[in-house]
């Protein structure tokens, strides 16, 4: 397979390598209210390896993966500097680039691992699970208020707002810190906004990242 390597918007690499993707789950109430899910008191995390990176703006080919693979549009905070039991000032300053990505989950899968009470890797950590976009520089974004979306065949299907977010970005990264260590080319992806479903062969799909990276890509 491929090696994903992390690129800035302008298409040129970010020299950092991608070790792992930490993922947050249930960090918006609408989303988790969808699936059916309590929201937790405490951020529910997991991790996607790194072989599960691809390009999102590459198509995405799912032929022959098990049941359905559902979309979840994601912020993906790009982290610069080690960060291990840091403070919020630390966390800031580690942020190097946002961009979106999709978490793809095998929904059917992770329904029937979870109520099996097993860890969902198998739905969430296969080849091709975790397109990521190219990164923006963080100095373009002056405040912690973005905005993000999802549009599927032209039809707005998810729209995402950090100030929905249970657990905000920096006091997330201080919280993983304080568990295991992130390292420059980590990726953390922030929670889906509520809207979630499935994808489907030949739809087209434009993610949005304010005004600063409009991604296409379609299924194949
Ligand atoms: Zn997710």
């Amino acid at each position: 397979m491929e090696l994903y390597q992390h690129h800035w918007k302008d298409g040129t690499p970010v020299h950092l390598p991608l070790g792992k993707v930490v993922c947050i789950g249930r960090n918006y109430a609408e989303h988790a209210k969808e699936l059916n899910n309590p929201v937790p008191s405490e951020p529910l995390l997991f991790i996607k390896p790194a072989s599960s990176a691809v390009h999102l703006t590459r198509p995405l080919d799912f032929q022959g993966r098990k049941g359905q693979v559902h979309f979840e549009t994601e912020l993906a905070v790009l982290i610069g500097k080690p960060l291990t039991n840091v403070s919020a000032s630390e966390a800031q300053a580690a942020i190097l680039g946002y961009g979106l990505a999709l978490d793809l989950t095998l929904r059917d899968l992770q329904s029937q691992l979870k109520d099996k009470g097993h860890p969902w890797e198998r739905a969430k950590a296969f080849d091709g699970a975790c397109p990521l976009s190219p990164f923006v520089a963080a100095e373009h974004f002056p405040n912690d208020h973005i905005t993000f979306s999802l549009d599927i065949n032209e039809q707005r299907q998810q729209s995402g707002d950090t100030r929905d977010m249970l657990f905000p970005i920096v006091p997330l990264l201080v919280h993983i810190s304080r568990h295991f260590t992130l390292l420059p080319g980590d990726v953390v992806l922030t929670g889906t906004p509520k809207g979630v479903g499935p994808l489907l062969s030949e739809q087209t799909l434009k993610l949005q990242l304010e005004d600063k990276l409009s991604v296409f890509t379609k299924v194949v």
